[in-house]
């Protein structure tokens, strides 16, 4: 919800605060998933090395969402938000803690957040099977993902 693209640049300052090298994808605009009925979203991956730990990182981006406006309680479930920063991949690590799986589950199905991966990070692969994402990807069907803003710009 708002103005998605600007949400996206004053959080990208706001991770850089505890990220060494951040790196910020193109912003593809992108159909919904699961609910379906809702207005396109925006999407984009963000890299970088930290020396928080997992834990500390998902309290970390989910206070840079609160920041923005983010309020769970009063949310459609998969439905609109300000903003949403989830946790893909932490290196190679296989982890999962009551508040957070690594590597993300949904990520191997979604086009949304594998194609902004991949522009990051092309020869990345799954640490749980060792396939490049960019195998993974190319199976995938249409999900109907279109480059709007491209990086840097
Ligand atoms: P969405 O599924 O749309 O991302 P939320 O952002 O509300 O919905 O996330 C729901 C919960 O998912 C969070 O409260 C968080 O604890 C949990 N979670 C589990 N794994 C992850 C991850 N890798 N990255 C971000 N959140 C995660
Ligand atoms: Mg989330």
């Amino acid at each position: 919800m708002g103005e998605s693209a600007a949400v996206f640049r004053s959080a990208f300052r706001a991770l850089g605060e505890f990220l060494r090298n951040p790196r910020l994808s193109s912003f593809y605009r992108t159909q919904p998933r699961y609910l379906e009925d809702q207005p396109p979203f925006l999407n984009a991956a963000v890299s970088g090395r930290t020396l928080l730990d997992p834990r500390q990182l998902l309290a970390a981006v989910q206070s840079i969402e609160s920041a923005h406006g983010r309020n769970r309680s009063r949310e459609v479930f998969k439905g609109p938000r300000t903003l949403d920063i989830d946790i893909l991949l932490y290196g190679d690590a296989i982890l999962s803690y009551p508040e957070l799986v690594v590597p993300h589950p949904g990520l191997q199905e979604r086009l949304f957040a594998l194609v902004p991966l991949l522009e990051l990070a092309p020869d990345l692969a799954d640490p749980r099977t060792g396939r490049p994402f960019r195998d993974l990807a190319a199976e995938l069907p249409d999900q109907g993902i279109y480059l709007e803003v491209e990086a840097g710009l």
